[in-house]
């Protein structure tokens, strides 16, 4: 009897061979090692022919077993090696979400404020609606007659020279005009008021105006304006100096009063300049209020009959006060700013400040 093939032994080297394997390929060269045409078990089957019948079926249900076998393995070894293969691409893959995660702030973010004129303008705002006024508005651009005309300023009167401007239109029929003080709101509301019979007037215009100023330290170009009227039965100049002190208590301070100087305006008669406590020497004098200890901050004074004579009221019967001051200079004084540029700079080291 001739010595047969080893077949456990076929079995342990293709075991062997089957571990080894660590990518698709290598088992598919493994496959062809162990299973194909020129393996050891293909070369043991092809002995079977010189056996006699009953070796014969005993080593082909070996070598069938033995081949079963072998195919499991590398049926388990290739199903280990996609698994694998798998999660190393996966993995490969894998978006990792934390990238994405946005960073964390340092702190709370900043919101901003309102910009220091926008501040005061409200501020004055409040301080005469507490008094009784109301607050009315009116375009920038007006025409002569508003700016000018009803203002008893007629053409060629030299008090435009104090009140230049950006002119728009000097075509017919009227010439328009970026207004150089709030004073044309005065008109609009007194037109209104005697077209709807609802006089008396007690009000307060902010707004922006403009002058054909070069912008210096206490002068700007483009500014902020603030005019009260009131148009009513009885008024006298002391209601008007009276309103001056209240408010300049109520917006300053208790230690800050108020004083009124003549002066000339073409649309109040009499008129005066009001000038409160220096805000810096509190009184004492310093070289700000040139030692007198006052700083003139506005203008006000008695209605011109001329005034009411062009909105159709009649001088006999009412009487009224206006007065008026620059935004930007309030929050210069209250602030002391020695520069009024610094207000139209947008420089975010100044203005965050306030
Ligand atoms: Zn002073």
């Amino acid at each position: 009897m001739t010595a047969g093939p080893d077949v456990p032994g076929l079995v342990a080297d293709a075991r062997a061979a089957i571990g080894a394997a660590a990518t698709t390929e290598e088992i598919r060269q493994v496959a062809v090692a162990v299973t194909g045409k020129k393996s050891p078990l293909a070369e043991a089957s092809r002995a079977l022919g010189s056996l006699d019948a009953e070796a014969r079926r005993e080593l082909g249900r070996h070598l069938h077993e033995a081949r079963a076998e072998v195919e499991a393995l590398l049926e388990a070894k290739r199903s280990e090696i996609r698994f694998d293969e798998l999660s190393a691409e996966l993995a490969a893959s894998r978006l990792d979400l934390t990238e994405y995660v946005p960073g964390s702030v340092a702190g709370p973010v900043a919101r901003g404020h309102l910009h220091l004129v926008s501040q005061t303008r409200d501020a004055l705002e409040d301080v005469f609606v507490g008094m009784g006024f109301d607050v009315a508005e009116g375009p920038e651009i007006e025409t002569d007659w508003y700016n000018f005309g009803a203002l008893n300023i007629p053409p060629a009167h030299p008090a435009r020279g104090m009140w230049d401007t950006f002119y728009l239109d000097l075509g017919e029929p009227e010439t328009t005009l970026l207004r150089t003080h709030t004073s044309p709101v005065q008109i609009h509301l007194m037109e209104r008021a005697v077209l709807d019979g609802n006089l008396p007037v007690h009000a307060v215009m902010p707004g922006r105006c403009y002058r054909r100023d070069t912008p210096d330290a206490r002068h700007l170009a483009v500014f902020h304006q603030i005019e009260g009227l009131v148009v009513d039965r009885g008024i006298t100049f002391a209601d008007l100096a009276g309103t001056i002190e209240t408010f300049t208590t109520a917006y300053f301070g208790p230690d800050i009063h108020s004083r009124l100087r003549p002066a000339y305006f073409p649309f109040t008669e009499p008129s005066a300049e009001f000038e409160v406590t220096c805000t810096i020497c509190r009184g004492e004098g310093c070289r700000t209020c040139s030692q007198t200890g006052w700083i003139e901050l506005g203008g006000c004074g008695m209605v011109d009959p001329a005034v009411f004579a062009s909105v159709g009221i009649d001088a006999d019967d009412w009487t009224g006060f206006a007065f008026g001051f620059g935004i930007d200079r309030c929050a210069q004084m209250r602030h002391q700013i020695a520069d009024m540029r610094a207000l139209i700079e947008n420089d975010i080291r100044f203005l965050r400040q306030f």
